[in-house]
């Protein structure tokens, strides 16, 4: 037990040396099957080659100038970013709090500008939006906020996945400038809308003036089959707000802006010391390279399906699923009681899982993942937990 580290994680008793593709190794040599990714953001595995050699090629070149003069590295990712999501602009930051910062930041301004003085912006029950001030607010977890009162104002809750609420709120609050929403939720436990909820949130923000925000810092970057989550509806978002993958590790987010939203942002409104600088923005450019010439947004889908599907034909009628959901590679399998020991147990037998929200498997797993791998994971997990519920009452 570390005595100087500050006590805000309870980490499992097992520390990695190296990795390669989706494969971890602990200090002993022991091997595990990596279907984590770091929580969604080692997307191509461990020690990817062109990452590596981007970064080391980067770091024998320049680390950092700081915004204050041009980064070429950084034009050209927010080139290829802003073509992958149809959008206008975009905002480098070093992490996915900080992306919703900006966005948020972005909204109020945003308001200001149209004459409201107390902005608000909606967000959702259920929801992670990420530790700081203003994004512990924005979430929608009782736990991430308590203690940490007063809390930032200027937001309104609704439930998820709720549009009468929307339409109440739309007829109560005059000074709404936003939503911010996550388009499948991560930490809530893989929660899926219904698939009108997007284009009809997008209708509401056109009818209103509310710019449409939305969070893909966990389904962004061609986990759920497409480059963005929204790109399995017609909509685009006024702003939508990534990192996790981006980097497959090296920190780095990014806060996209779309029309009206796109010139909001003046000089000496936002900005970051170390944001969009030159090694994290050339990982991200090889990120999104990689992904591109390997057609790993389609493999997702697909490994999604396959993976889906395993699990259905094994655990489907079994009392204990209540149910198997997923878009891509971002999967949950929520069972009928408490399984947080599941994570101990998966671990035990060379296999890293997470549970969320008490009750949901979650699996995010990297792109990369091969059908043998994919298959070992399902047998894994199936196994895993039909051996829980028959043993746990
Ligand atoms: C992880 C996550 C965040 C926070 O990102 P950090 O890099 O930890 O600040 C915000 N929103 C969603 C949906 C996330 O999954």
């Amino acid at each position: 037990m570390p005595d100087h580290l500050m006590n805000t994680y309870l980490p499992l008793p097992v520390s990695f040396t190296h990795g390669e593709g989706a494969w971890l190794y602990d200090t002993n040599g022991t091997r595990y099957l990596d279907a984590l990714g770091g929580i969604a953001v080692c997307a191509l595995g461990h020690a990817h080659p062109a990452v590596t050699k981007a970064i080391c090629d980067q770091a024998g070149r320049l680390l950092h100038s700081s915004n204050l003069y041009r980064i070429e590295n950084q034009d050209a990712l927010a080139d290829l970013l802003c073509e992958k999501a149809g959008m206008q602009r975009v905002f480098f930051s070093n992490s996915g709090a900080e992306a919703n910062e900006a966005a948020l930041k972005l909204a109020r301004l945003y308001g200001h500008q149209k004459g409201i003085d107390t902005p608000q912006v909606i967000v959702t029950e259920g929801s992670f939006h990420g530790r700081t001030m203003a994004t512990l607010t924005a979430t929608g977890n009782r736990k991430i906020q308590a203690g940490f009162e007063p809390l930032v104002p200027g937001f309104l809750r609704a439930p998820y996945n709720d549009i009468d609420a929307l339409r109440t709120i739309a007829g109560n609050s005059p000074d709404v400038v936003a939503i911010l929403v996550e388009p499948i939720t991560g930490e809530g436990g893989i929660r899926i809308p219904d698939e009108d909820y997007l284009a009809t949130i997008r209708a509401l923000c056109d009818e209103h003036g509310w710019l449409m925000m939305l969070d893909e810092i966990q389904t962004g970057m061609g986990r759920t089959g497409r480059w963005f989550a929204y790109q399995h509806t017609g909509i685009t978002p006024d702003v939508m707000t990534l990192a996790k993958a981006l980097g497959n590790g090296v920190p780095i987010g990014a806060c996209l802006a779309n029309g009206p939203a796109a010139d909001v942002f003046q000089p000496g409104n936002h900005g970051s010391t170390f944001g969009g600088n030159p090694l994290a923005t050339r990982a991200a450019l090889a990120v999104i390279e990689t992904i591109e010439k390997d057609d790993l947004v389609m493999r997702a889908g697909v490994l999604g399906e396959r993976l889906q599907a395993g699990f259905r034909t094994r655990l489907d009628g079994n009392e204990g699923i209540a149910e198997i959901r997923g878009k891509g590679l971002m999967l949950g399998i929520e069972l009928d009681r408490s399984c947080g020991v599941l994570v101990q147990r998966a671990l035990d037998k060379g296999l890293l899982i997470n549970v969320t929200a008490d009750s949901v498997v979650r699996l995010l797993p990297p792109l990369i993942l091969s059908d043998e791998q994919a298959d070992t994971l399902c047998d894994s997990v199936c196994e895993l937990i039909e051996t829980f519920l028959d043993e746990t009452p």
